[in-house]
């Protein structure tokens, strides 16, 4: 018998072959409201980026930036948070796009290189080290300036808390442990946790400790991850990097046999993880309602917003999408994703996204009625006329010979074998005789 490996060559020849796949429908039950101060919050943080990358930007370079809507998904979380806390929590939105980006661009890949980038990292985050005496790159420059701040801005605790976050990501990237599961691997990679943390919420240790909110919490970082492996796999796919969910189903799952099977799956699990998530926050609220947990009850609504705010950016921001694209701006989307290397292109029918009843109950607009006009609908139509309608007629003949109910419709003439003519004179009409076979009801 074949090894497993063998059995996935097919699966691999198909995801380098792939030319599109459908993107479906991703639906999400939670809501956000937008900060009132959403314009000069991303602004401000913009121009703190655009400051830490020192260079002359021509305006073009300057508008891709922008539309990467980076502060977007900190906007996006609480409109009550003080503006202080918003704009460090969009700076950080920033940061982990300058941390990760020697990574995915192959600047630091494994090796020494990758330990002393993490371990700078780690130094400027514990305050250990000084600008100074680190190499002058645009991570180490962000990440000093930002940590200054979020030192005086946070309580001790937190503060504490964000570090960790940080140094579990660096530990999760440099032991670079691929044996492990691929959800625990990508849980660990996505840092998001002090940008929540920066926005000011507050809570216990024991509040974020019980196993109902590590549940909740995995949940929120699984459907962030998620959505994150479906919208960045065609960029990545040019990249040549599968380290995504979709390929990572597609090389391993046995029962996962299409990119579009492995598509379809992930976002059935991303659906699960949003359930999972609701589940676990609404048995934590009741809780802290009984026990009067203002502060920890705050926390949970920030952490609600996370998933669809986390949605809502995959869909609207250009790193995933390319500079000016229609779409960015259009809200949700689905249909027929063209895979291209410098945008995305989604062909969409609109009777598919008006009509869904005809995609389930007509074998997805197979039949005449539901079908697109075009070539197909022409071929049914002349199959209906030439072959359904004679049948139906010579079923339905002998009922329409029935005189009485000539009559009574008052569509054809009384007398069943003349028709008078607008000029007066009559003609007389033929007798049709049934089809053979067809048993005659009229006497
Ligand atoms: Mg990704």
């Amino acid at each position: 018998m074949a090894s497993p490996c063998l059995q996935k060559l097919p699966a691999v020849e198909h995801l380098f072959a792939l030319t599109r796949f459908e993107l479906p429908e991703i639906p999400c039950s939670l809501s956000f409201q937008r900060h009132p101060e959403y314009t000069s919050i991303t602004k401000e943080a913009n121009e703190w980026a655009f400051k830490c990358m020192r260079r002359d930007f021509s305006p073009e370079e300057k508008k891709c930036l922008v539309q990467w809507k980076v502060p977007m998904f900190t906007c996006l979380s609480t409109p009550h948070a003080p503006k202080a806390n918003m704009l460090a929590s969009a700076k950080f939105a920033w940061l982990t796009a300058f941390l990760d980006d020697p990574f995915d661009d192959n600047e630091v890949a494994g090796g020494a290189l990758a330990t002393s980038y993490l371990n700078t990292v780690l130094s400027l985050c514990y305050g250990t080290a000084s600008l100074a005496e680190v190499p002058d790159i645009l991570a180490y420059r962000a990440c000093h300036d930002l940590m200054k701040d979020l030192r005086s801005l946070l309580k001790t605790e937190l503060f504490r808390r964000t570090v960790s976050t940080v140094e579990g990501w660096a530990r999760s990237i440099l032991s670079d442990d691929l044996t492990q599961d691929y959800e625990l691997y990508r849980r660990k990679n996505v840092f998001i946790l002090p940008l929540i943390y920066a926005m000011g919420a507050s809570f216990d240790d024991e509040d974020v400790e019980s196993l109902d909110y590590i549940r909740a919490q995995n949940a929120m970082l699984d459907h962030m991850w998620m959505v994150n492996d479906v919208f960045s796999f065609p960029k990545e796919f040019y990249k040549k990097k599968f380290n995504n969910l979709p390929a990572v189903l597609l090389l391993t799952d046995p029962s996962v046999q299409t990119f579009q099977d492995a598509v379809n799956t992930t976002c059935r699990m991303i659906q699960d993880k949003e359930d999972e998530f609701i589940y676990y926050r609404d048995i934590l609220a009741t809780n802290a309602s009984w026990n009067g947990k203002k502060d920890f009850l705050k926390f949970l609504d920030v952490l609600s917003c996370a998933i669809p705010a986390n949605l809502v950016f995959h869909y609207a921001s250009s790193r995933y999408h390319g500079m000016d694209n229609p779409l960015l701006g259009g809200g949700t989307f689905r249909g027929t994703w063209i895979l291209d290397p410098k945008c995305t292109i989604i062909v969409s029918d609109p009777k598919r996204t008006l009509h869904m009843p005809g995609e389930y109950s007509f074998y997805n607009f197979l039949d005449m009625g539901f079908a697109p006009y075009g070539d197909y609908w022409k071929n049914m139509r002349k199959l209906c006329a030439t072959g359904t309608i004679p049948s139906r007629r010579e079923k339905i003949g002998p009922y329409l010979l029935d005189s009485a109910r000539r009559e009574r419709w008052g569509f054809l003439p009384k007398r069943s074998d003349q028709w008078k003519r607008p000029t007066g004179d009559t003609v007389k009409l033929r007798r049709r005789c049934p089809p053979p076979g067809i048993p005659q009801t009229r006497t």
